[in-house]
Parts: structure tokens; C-alpha cells; sequence
């Protein structure tokens, strides 16, 4: 008998009715015989709706009881969602994420999986059960709740499949796979049969929100089968395989595209040019848990260099305070920053085997009038920067010139 992990985003059961139709659904998938492991997101606009509440109250809520709030919107759908399932006579039992073991680091609102015990699922599915689990959450070693980051219910989805080695995890979400770029942008994008792990690891970790970066780490790492598929309508979706790639040379220029609006630009200006300047701006950013992403130290002129880089835009505050104290600590000038950029990515393995692939994008960018902020590239991307208010006009110039919406 197959054993699956489905796991169901907010829109998927945003509403009482979307409920019923997950419960039907995964009625008819037991009928067939298959054991159902379920993971589900909060209704859709529940995590934003808790956020804000938090933030009408502090502007800095403790990260402890940030992650008891938010947690909560999971545990609701969970509760639900059994409920309708016992409705079609399926016996469904619903778990939190601490409740089947989701052992978690101490990294609140950002905590990464360290271990799943998944014996009480094991034993709940020998038992004819649908094992219903609240996604995006777990605990850390003293029992306290964290949670994984946003979207993370799809890293607590295949983590369990890795977990109890399932034979596919299945996300079901509001698109029908994954797109060579973000349909909502580019109406004329197409859907992939099949992507390589290695380029949807880069797409998502560029800002491709279909599917969290941790999710496709995880997949990798367990080779776990990954589908993604619409929650609102039968088709194939799209595989997520291992495969290394037939012929290079006949691997299209690039895949697809990515970005990521929420991002913010932090220049720190004439910083005294010593061996060690940029472990000592960047250290302290990284041990507040920052993830830095672009990075461009200019060339020293007379002794004095500047450091410019790119951070969420969640995490721009804080960031700004302590380069503030970096100023005054390191003896630089002042900061600047810009919290209206945007990052967009090409991305492919055929990257590898064709040249002017960078060009070709610039080319594009330039006749659109698109001023590029920064670049960044490895073997299978170019990332640029821009101004959030073109982001639009690049992703949709770019797709057509790489010809993406060609099969
Ligand atoms: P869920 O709530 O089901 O987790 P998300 O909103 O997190 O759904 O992710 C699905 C959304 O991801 C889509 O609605 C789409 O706008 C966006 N998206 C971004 N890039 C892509 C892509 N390359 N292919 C498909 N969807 C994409
Ligand atoms: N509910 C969480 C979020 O909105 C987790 C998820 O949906 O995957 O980010
Ligand atoms: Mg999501």
C-alpha cells in the first residue's frame, strides 16, 4: 500500500467549504487504498491576521510568544479538517507539530527541522487512521513551540515524508505546478512537467514562494519523490526529480525566472579598509539571525572601502540598528539604505553549457530602461537588483526574451 504526505496551503482550505472538499478528496485517495499523512497550512490570511494583531500591540513582540500566536492558525485547520473527515466516515486523528515530535533548534520564527520522530504516525496509519498534522511548526529541546519561517508548512511536509519514508509527498496549492516564472506576474508562463531538484532549490530559494527553499533542501537531501499540484482542479502538475540531464548542450538557455520584491539595501559608507572589514559588519548581522544575500564591497580608495548588501525586507530594521552601531563602533561615515528593490533571477542548468546567457539578460534590462542596482551569479543564475517599481517590467521583458513562453 502507498503511503503519502499531502500537505494543503492557506487557499486550499481557506474557507469551510475548501475544507470539505480536502476532507472529500483525501476520502476518495483512502478508498483507493493509499495511507494519508496531511499536513495543512492556516486559512488563508490567518498567519498575516495574527501578525498584525502582535504588532498593533508592540512593535517588537517577544519571538517566544510570537511563534505561540502563530502557530495557532495551523491548529485550527488541523481540528477542521478532522472533523470533516470523520463527516465522510474516515477515522482522522489531528496532531500539532510538537505532538508527532517535530524537534526544532531554538531559532524562533525561523527554526530548522533537527529531527521527527514519526513512530506515533507509523503507528496511527497502521491503524487505518489519516494522521492530520499542523504544518509550519514544532518544538525546540525544552518543549517550547517555534515555527519554520513563512511557507513552512511545506518543509514540515517533506520532512515527514522523509521521516516515515513516505512513497511521494504531494503539495497541493492554488496553481497548477510550477511555472517557468510566477504566473500572477507573467500571465503567459507555462507549466514545467518536470524540474530538476538542483534548479528548483535555486528558484525557490530566489523567491519562487511555491515552495519553501528548506522544502526542496530536505527533498534533495532524502531524495524524496515531490509533486507539486493544484488543490482545485485533476492534472499532472509538476515532478521535482533527480535525474542528472541528458545532453547539456540541448538544455534550454534557462528554465525559469524568480524574484523576490521584499528586499531592502544597506550600504555602509567609509568604513577604515583593514583585513577583516567585512566579518566585522557581517558578523554581527548574521549572529541576529539575518540572512545576508547580496554582497558588494567596493574597491578601497585612500583607506576607506564601502560595504553594501541585501536583506529581507522583514528583517530591515534590525539590521539598520546595528549597522548604526557598527558606524560608531567601526569609525565609518554613515549608513544608506533603500528598502524599495527588488532581486530577479534567471535560472538554469543550461547555464553550464551556453555563454551569454548574462549578457542577453542586460541587453534586456537596458532596452527597458531597467537601471541594475547589483549583480550576482553562480553557475546556474544571474540576480540583479532593482528598483521594486520595475520589477514587473523586468520579469515579464526577461521572459520573453529568453523565450520562455515557447515549448
Ligand atoms: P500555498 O498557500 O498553497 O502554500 P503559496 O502562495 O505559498 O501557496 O505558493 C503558491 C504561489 O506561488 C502561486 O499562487 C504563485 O503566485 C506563486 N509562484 C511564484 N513563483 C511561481 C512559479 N514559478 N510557479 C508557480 N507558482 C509560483
Ligand atoms: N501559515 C504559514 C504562512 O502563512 C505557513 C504556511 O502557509 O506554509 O507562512
Ligand atoms: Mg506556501
Amino acid at each position: 500500500m502507498l503511503t503519502i504526505v499531502e500537505k494543503f496551503g492557506g487557499t486550499s482550505v481557506g474557507s469551510v467549504e475548501r475544507i470539505k472538499a480536502v476532507a472529500e478528496h483525501i476520502a476518495k485517495k483512502r478508498a483507493l487504498g493509499e495511507r494519508i499523512v496531511v499536513v495543512v497550512s492556516a486559512m488563508s490570511g490567518e498567519t498575516n491576521r495574527l501578525i498584525a494583531l502582535a504588532h498593533d500591540l508592540s512593535e517588537s513582540p517577544s519571538p517566544r510568544e510570537m511563534d505561540v500566536l502563530i502557530s495557532t492558525g495551523e491548529q485550527v485547520t488541523i481540528a477542521l479538517l478532522a472533523m470533516a473527515l470523520h463527516e465522510y466516515g474516515v477515522k482522522a486523528k489531528s496532531y500539532t507539530g510538537s505532538q508527532v515530535s517535530i524537534r526544532t533548534d531554538n531559532v524562533y520564527s525561523k527554526a530548522r527541522i533537527v529531527d521527527i520522530d514519526g513512530q506515533r504516525i507509523v503507528d496511527d496509519l497502521n491503524d487505518d487512521t489519516v494522521v492530520v498534522v499542523a504544518g509550519f511548526q514544532g518544538s525546540n529541546e525544552k518543549g517550547e513551540i517555534t515555527t519554520l519561517g513563512r511557507g513552512g508548512s511545506d518543509t514540515t511536509a517533506v520532512a515527514l515524508a522523509a521521516a516515515i519514508k513516505a512513497d511521494e509527498c504531494r503539495i497541493y496549492t492554488d496553481v497548477d505546478g510550477i511555472y517557468t516564472t510566477d504566473p500572477r506576474v507573467v500571465p503567459e508562463a507555462r507549466r514545467l512537467d518536470r524540474i530538476t531538484a538542483e534548479e528548483m532549490l535555486e528558484m525557490a530559494s530566489l523567491g519562487a514562494k511555491v515552495l519553501q527553499t528548506r522544502s526542496v533542501e530536505f527533498a534533495n537531501k532524502y531524495k524524496v519523490p515531490l509533486r507539486v499540484l493544484s488543490s482545485f482542479e485533476d492534472g499532472p502538475g509538476t515532478l521535482i526529480h533527480y535525474d542528472q540531464e541528458g545532453d547539456p548542450m540541448e538544455a534550454p538557455l534557462i528554465s525559469g525566472i524568480a524574484s523576490q520584491r521584499d528586499e531592502a539595501k544597506l550600504t555602509i559608507r567609509r568604513i577604515p579598509d583593514q583585513p577583516g572589514v567585512a566579518h566585522k559588519v557581517l558578523g554581527p548581522v548574521s549572529a541576529a539571525h539575518i540572512n545576508v544575500d547580496v554582497i558588494i564591497q567596493n574597491a578601497s580608495e585612500k583607506g576607506f572601502t564601502d560595504l553594501t548588501f541585501t536583506v529581507p525586507r522583514p528583517d530591515f530594521k534590525a539590521c539598520k540598528k546595528i549597522l548604526e552601531q557598527l558606524v560608531i563602533d567601526l569609525g565609518a561615515q554613515d549608513i544608506r539604505t533603500d528598502e524599495e528593490i527588488a532581486k530577479v533571477s534567471i535560472v538554469g542548468v543550461g547555464m553550464r553549457s551556453h555563454t551569454g546567457v548574462a549578457h542577453l539578460m542586460f541587453q534586456t534590462l537596458a532596452e527597458n530602461d531597467i537601471n541594475i542596482l547589483m549583480i550576482s551569479t553562480s553557475e546556474i543564475k544571474v540576480s540583479v537588483i532593482i528598483s521594486e517599481e520595475q520589477h514587473d517590467l523586468a520579469v515579464q521583458s526577461l521572459h520573453r526574451a529568453f523565450e520562455l513562453h515557447k515549448f
